[in-house]
């Protein structure tokens, strides 16, 4: 792969709301990336964001007109922000029009379509990086070192916990076509991530169940809350909750001589955390900056991301575990892979 020495050019996929207010003015810290372009069929929206974020005309793409993006050089990355169940076609496709790739969570909605994007990326030798902001956040990145390093000795239990409460009833996050799940694909794979990052293991097991529904009606097509314990190969226990009728943003790990949590863990500022010692006095950073940035200088680098597709695929294959455990009242055993880039969980 050729070296490349100017900041790399970002296409933004999907002008929502994560990209509207998170990722496009976070590409305006960035050091080593910018925003080159944006995929839309919002025809006024792409209006506005040309204006505020000074774009071309050539720089905007419907979708219709997206595999046109091979050949715009100035495009090195594509960033999917879409609905979960159009990750897949839309990670497969920039990796055919040779584009890296930035993915959101979750991966995608099956074990089966994660691996076709990993494969497909691998096929077209691009690299495929999941937007999982909280490896790149300092508190989080305490609660990895002070679990892996077992700095309060051996952590035997983790609690995760994140809930939000979802609003109107009338959003794709509701429609088990377009999200292919509930909470748990949305929030609770940041609980996994958290037990997995601070453990350094993967889990053995799982068991779980579905919290009741409130609102038949409303969570008739993805479940309203879900709970669930995994088990690991240390003996380490993690309970986790995740739901769209509360809110909850915990964090937490019980070890042998202490106590550390970030509550809240998972947002994108004002992060706070302590342990059984005090308060932990952090500096934040702007999360998805770092992220977008560590992924461009893996290009330029040459290195694999530290939360790569396998990383995503390994999230999914939990997550669709712990709905079979939900749904048969089964403890299930897991026998998931390492990766070559695991070394942070
Ligand atoms: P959103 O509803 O605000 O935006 C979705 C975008 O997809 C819009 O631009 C919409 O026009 C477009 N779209 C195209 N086809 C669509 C269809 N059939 N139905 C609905 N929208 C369609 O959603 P969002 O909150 O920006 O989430 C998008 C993705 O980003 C999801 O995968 C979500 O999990 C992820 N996300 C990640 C974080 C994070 O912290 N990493 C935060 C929020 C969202």
């Amino acid at each position: 792969m050729a070296q490349i020495n100017r900041q790399l050019g970002i296409a933004l996929l999907g002008l929502g709301e994560y990209a509207g207010a998170e990722l496009a003015p976070a590409l305006k810290e960035t050091n080593h990336c910018r925003l080159a372009a944006i995929v839309s069929d919002e025809p006024a929206k792409m209006e506005e964001w040309r204006k505020i974020y000074g774009l071309n005309e050539k720089s905007c793409y419907t979708y219709e007109q997206f595999d046109d993006i091979k050949n715009n050089p100035e495009i090195d990355i594509v960033y999917v922000v879409l609905p979960n169940a159009m990750h897949e076609e839309y990670v497969i496709r920039s990796a055919r029009n040779g584009k890296h790739v930035i993915c959101e969570k979750p991966l995608a909605t099956t074990v089966e379509a994660c691996q076709r994007m990993i494969d497909a990326c691998r096929d077209a030798g691009v690299k495929l990086s999941m937007g999982y902001r909280l490896h790149f956040d300092p508190f989080n990145q305490e609660m990895m070192r002070m679990g892996q390093n077992k700095v309060y000795g051996q952590v035997k239990k983790v609690i995760a916990r994140d809930s939000m409460e979802i609003g109107e009833s009338n959003q794709w996050r509701l429609d088990y076509e377009r999200a292919g799940g509930g909470p748990l694909l949305n929030n609770g794979v940041y609980c996994v991530q958290g037990a997995l990052y601070i453990l350094g293991e993967l889990p053995v097991a799982l068991t779980a169940s579905f919290l009741p529904r409130s609102d038949p009606k409303k969570f008739a097509e993805v479940e309203e809350g879900v709970r669930w314990t995994m088990e690991f190969p240390g003996g380490a226990i993690a309970e986790c909750e995740t739901s769209y009728s509360k809110n909850e943003n915990l964090l937490r790990a019980e070890a042998e001589r202490g106590w550390f949590e970030l509550d809240p863990a998972y947002e994108y500022e004002g992060l706070k955390g302590r342990t059984s010692e005090g308060p932990l006095k952090l500096a934040a950073v702007n999360q998805q900056a770092a992220q977008m940035d560590d992924f461009a200088l893996c290009i330029r680098e040459n290195r694999e991301s530290r939360v790569p597709g396998e990383m995503g695929l390994r999230d999914v294959e939990i997550m669709i575990a712990i709905y079979e455990s939900a749904r048969t009242n089964k403890r299930i055993e897991l026998h998931l892979e390492e990766f070559e880039n695991m070394a942070e969980k």
